[in-house]
């Protein structure tokens, strides 16, 4: 008898009971996280060195990174241009950027004010166009994300060895066919 008043009763008397933050804290646990943040789970975060320009890549597998070997990524890096690859990518601050051709298959972008080396960016026609390889070292978090590939492996310096990633390894001409480029620049 009279169940429905009761059950009010209870419902407003547990409400009051919580403050506001707990009832958000109990909300949390039944809504998906992105209900009350507008961060999406998958996206990275990069920016370069002085934070002039800033970047996000939108990409659920980015979870690995490759090592380029070629001569212009040792020349351009000052090392070893360790990188992630996407076609996923949202760049601020553009005008902060200087890009120039590597060569006729790919673009490079730095910062003009501090340098850092950003993305390569491969231009030839293909299933590759238009990919950014991002220099790792620029994303805000990069500690999950593991080194799978090394390209250009037949331009190594033989001072060092990736050896206990166990990825793939290509040469300029494996890349070549996959990339369409064609000289021995990148
Ligand atoms: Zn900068
Ligand atoms: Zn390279």
């Amino acid at each position: 008898m009279h169940a429905m008043p009761f059950v009010r009763l209870l419902c407003s008397t547990a409400f009051l009971a919580l403050d506001c933050n707990s009832f958000q804290k109990f909300l949390s646990h039944i809504r998906p996280r992105h209900y009350f943040t507008s961060r999406n789970m998958s996206s990275f975060d990069g920016a370069c060195a002085c934070g002039a320009v800033t970047y996000t890549i939108q990409d659920d597998d980015l979870k690995e990174a490759a090592i380029c070997h070629c001569k212009v990524c040792q020349a351009w890096s000052g090392g070893v241009f360790v990188y992630v690859a996407s076609k996923h990518v949202d760049i601020k601050n553009k005008e902060n950027l200087t890009t120039w051709n590597s060569s006729d298959w790919a673009e490079r972008a730095f910062c003009q004010t501090c340098g850092s080396s950003l993305y390569c960016k491969i231009t030839a026609p293909g299933p590759m166009q238009g990919e950014h390889h991002f220099g790792a070292g620029t994303l805000k978090d990069w500690k999950d994300i593991k080194l799978k590939k090394e390209i250009f492996i037949d331009r190594k310096p033989n001072g060092y060895e990736f050896v206990e990633h166990g990825g793939t390894k290509m040469t300029m001409e494996e890349i070549f066919a996959l990339w369409g480029g064609s000289d021995d620049q990148k």
